[in-house]
């Protein structure tokens, strides 16, 4: 209903300035401040995306929404409190670091909620709502489209605390895709407002995964693609503070490689290039891959290269992709 989502979005703001006020101004919320605090989060960052924390009690958000008037069932269904068996309610994120996650219009739909112990799982986020629909998000959207459009350019991340690091380092077209999947429906969203996408998702191989994924999805939406490198293990907020935002900026975001190279660097680890029959493997797969490239231009310069790697002649390897294209329409 109309009404009920109404107030599910009403609950959500409210919940957001509360968890922010503990974390601010609460003894209790001390413990979620000094978190991020330790973790180098300026004041204010935490206050531009509203950080905040929710206490470890079994229902103190239970007794504040059942104040405001909400029906805790209906809170159940937006993902803010849980229930069990006999009916009874309690809250759902417990002595967790809070990122209220906004949509386009800035509204909060939904949280993240991050441990700070051991605690297990280290993310608790919202479920998917009628409000929240993860792969039609992009986390930070509403703050960075201005600067999307004005750089002509949108840079993508795994996690939110990537995007608040990157926008404490001074780059604001960062949004986060919540996880490692892009969806068609991001993609497509993205090619609306803009070009070029760089993505910066974690340097591991789940990160590396998802960037190819991501890339593809997003170059079958007409965006030229670019891919940051991050050293292995990294993810863009390790790198910002062990290496500083400048460096971050030059070496990251601006060495970011195209499509083919960053495939061609992948591939390289996975073969041994000493030996001929993987060789051999490995420059198939790149001519495979340099004839899905949409502009001859940027074929022949990726053919030049191979050519060269590999002592071959360039007419070969244009016969190759030229194979390659008529087969795939
Ligand atoms: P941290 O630096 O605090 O460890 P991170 O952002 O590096 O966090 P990752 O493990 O790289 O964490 O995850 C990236 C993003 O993926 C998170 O921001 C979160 O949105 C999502 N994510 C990770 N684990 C989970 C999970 N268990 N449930 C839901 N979402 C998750
Ligand atoms: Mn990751
Ligand atoms: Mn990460
Ligand atoms: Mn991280």
């Amino acid at each position: 209903e109309n009404e009920e989502a109404q107030k599910v979005l009403e609950a959500h703001q409210w919940l957001s300035k509360l968890y922010h006020h503990l974390l601010k101004h609460t003894k209790e919320g001390k413990e979620g401040l000094d978190y991020l605090l330790e973790r180098g989060f300026t004041e204010e960052m935490i206050d531009r995306f509203q950080l905040g924390y929710a206490p470890n009690s079994k229902d103190f958000v239970v007794r504040f929404l059942e104040k405001k008037g909400y029906h805790p069932q209906l809170m159940v269904k937006a993902g803010l409190l849980s229930s069990n068996d006999s009916g009874e309610y309690s809250d759902r994120f417990r002595g967790r670091v809070i990122f209220p996650i906004r949509n386009h219009l800035g509204k909060t739909v939904a949280f993240g909620g991050r441990a700070i112990h051991d605690q297990e799982p280290k993310y608790l986020n919202s479920p998917e709502t009628e409000l929240f629909r993860k792969g039609k998000l992009l986390y930070n959207f509403d703050l960075a489209r201005s600067a999307i459009r004005k750089q002509g350019s949108i840079i993508l991340f795994e996690g939110y605390i990537d995007v608040i690091a990157a926008y404490q380092a001074g780059v604001y077209n960062g949004v986060g895709t919540l996880g490692t999947s892009i969806t068609e429906h991001q993609a497509n969203l993205i090619r609306r407002y803009v070009e070029e996408a760089v993505i910066c998702y974690d340097g591991d191989a789940p990160g590396i995964e998802a960037s190819m994924k991501a890339a593809r999805l997003l170059k079958g939406s007409g965006c030229t693609v670019k891919l940051a490198r991050l050293p292995d293990g990294m993810d863009p907020d390790d790198y910002i503070k062990s290496h500083g935002a400048d460096k971050f900026r030059r070496e990251v975001l601006e060495a970011s490689d195209t499509y083919l190279a960053f495939i061609m660097r992948h591939l390289k680890k996975q073969y041994n290039l000493n030996l001929e029959g993987d060789r051999i493997a490995y420059v198939e797969r790149v001519v495979k891959e340099i004839a899905g490239l949409d502009h001859a231009i940027e074929r022949e310069h990726y053919l030049k290269e191979l050519a060269n790697e590999f002592e071959l002649s360039l007419d070969t390897l244009k016969e190759e992709v030229s194979a390659h294209r008529s087969q795939n329409g």
